[in-house]
């Protein structure tokens, strides 16, 4: 995609600058000029009072085989790999050796005095670790870091880029298509490269029909699977004629790869060109918020609770219940749609996928929606007054019963337990 101006209609009124947010457009005399700062947004069209700015479409086919190597964008703040950082490696890993045997998972690091992450990022799977840094890259910004991600994928050609679908992924990682003019597919639950492995997972989870596809189909396009009209199926999306194949991937949906202190890579430094004139945002302040952080995509044990608690008093058992099994609160939409509890509890499609080693699910229906964010927990405890409740279709023990008689005595038989392991370690 180009912008383009016309040279026998354009009047020079300059309008389009004053429109454009890029500082994207100079004057030659009279006739505007698109500078290569144009990000192809198009606000100047629609501005051009004299109908002087066109965008054109790029027909040229691209040379699929030009792109080699997968990345993963290594989100670090404050210096840290973010969790979802190591799931993706791991991820990435897995996706190179099925691709073939010199493809290498690369670490995407962008911020600055950020070189000590390299060696965690070998450590949880990449091959190879680009480093993207600059005094500028210090804080998140979207101009700035979408800027240095465009730049080093035009200069290396990655075949597939992959984000975590956090706050910062979901926000990047669109830019970053829209301007080097590929596909993007968010919020993944799966994603794979060969046909065979493509088939086998559509076998085991999802009624589609996979006759007409050849296990031995070659391809090794990106396959990437998202769940679709509200949950209610999934769809598998391609992206067959532009590169790189991109998308975002949930926190906690993949597994990291068990972490080898001994594993090496190759850095490469790249070359960062980033002015102040191409971050428009200017960071004055970073106010952490002071509310309790929950960590349920790291918790080992959740507690969850649903609408059949009745109240929002009801998380107060809830937090009771969690503090003695050492878990995490966790909730349905339900509840935070009623206020009675932070959206960052909320577990499920829109909210929070997790994957700890017990779940408990009190006084929660089992809406698919729900189930898409927790149903690949090691062990599902559910209870739930009502036996037909779609919960216990996914659970590995069911209990039948009113939550608030279950809990006290679950409580209690913990605390039994407890004290007979003291008694027995004396
Ligand atoms: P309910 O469905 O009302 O179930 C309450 C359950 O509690 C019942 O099964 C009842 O038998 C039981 N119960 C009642 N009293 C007691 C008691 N005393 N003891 C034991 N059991 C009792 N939902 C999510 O959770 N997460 C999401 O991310 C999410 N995303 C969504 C996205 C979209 C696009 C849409 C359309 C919906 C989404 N939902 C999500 C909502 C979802 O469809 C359900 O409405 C929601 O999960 C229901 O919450 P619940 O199970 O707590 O409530
Ligand atoms: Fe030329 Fe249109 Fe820009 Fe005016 S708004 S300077 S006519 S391109
Ligand atoms: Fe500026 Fe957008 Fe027009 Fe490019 S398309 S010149 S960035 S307004």
């Amino acid at each position: 995609m180009a912008i383009k101006v016309l040279k026998d209609l354009c009047r020079g009124c300059k309008m389009c600058i004053k429109a454009c947010p890029f500082q994207a457009i100079d004057m030659d005399g009279k006739i505007a000029v698109i500078n290569e700062k144009c990000t192809a947004c198009g606000a100047c069209i629609s501005a051009c009072p004299f109908k002087a700015i066109e965008k054109t479409v790029d027909e040229d086919v691209v040379d699929l085989s030009a792109y080699k190597h997968i990345w993963v964008y290594a989100e670090q703040r404050h210096g840290e790999l973010m969790g979802v950082a190591r799931e993706l490696l791991g991820e990435g890993h897995r996706l190179s050796r099925e691709i073939s045997d010199d493809t290498q998972v690369c670490a995407v690091l962008v911020g600055n005095k950020i070189d000590h992450l390299a060696k965690e990022c070998y450590e949880y799977g990449a091959d190879k670790v680009y480093l993207l840094e600059d005094e500028k890259l210090e804080n998140f910004t979207t101009d700035g870091y979408t800027k240095v991600i465009v730049d080093a994928i035009n200069e290396y050609k990655p075949e597939i880029v992959i984000y975590g679908a956090t706050h910062i992924g979901r926000d990047l990682a669109p830019r970053v298509a829209a301007r080097l003019n590929t596909g993007l597919t968010a919020d993944c639950t799966k994603l794979d490269v060969k046909v065979s492995s493509y088939i086998d997972y559509c076998n085991k989870n999802t009624t589609l029909d996979t006759s007409s596809l050849d296990a031995n189909d070659p391809d090794t396009g990106l396959k990437q699977t998202r769940p679709a009209f509200g949950g209610n199926l999934m769809a598998t999306i391609i992206c067959p004629k532009t590169r790189p194949q991109m998308s975002t991937v949930r926190p906690g949906v993949m597994s990291k790869r068990e972490r080898n202190p001994q594993a090496t890579g190759e850095l490469v430094k790249v070359d960062v060109k980033v002015a102040d004139s191409d971050i428009r945002t200017k960071i004055i302040n970073i106010v952490k918020e002071a509310k309790e952080r929950v960590s349920l995509t790291d918790a080992e044990i959740i507690c969850s609770g649903g609408r059949g608690l009745g109240a929002p008093e009801g998380f107060e058992l809830i937090k009771k219940f969690a503090d003695k099994v050492d878990g995490v609160v966790g909730s349905s939409r339900a509840c935070v749609d009623n206020g009675w509890i932070d959206h960052s509890h909320q577990v499920g499609q829109t909210g929070t996928t997790v994957k700890p080693r017990i779940y408990f699910a009190c006084g929660i229906s089992g809406a698919i929606q729900h189930l898409a964010g927790m149903q690949s927990s090691d062990i599902i405890v559910a209870i739930n007054k009502d036996p037909d409740a779609p919960i216990f279709s996914v659970a590995d023990y069911g209990i039948v019963g009113d939550l608030y008689k279950v809990i006290p005595q679950i409580i209690e038989e913990w605390d039994n337990a407890e004290a007979l392991f003291e008694a027995s370690q004396k």
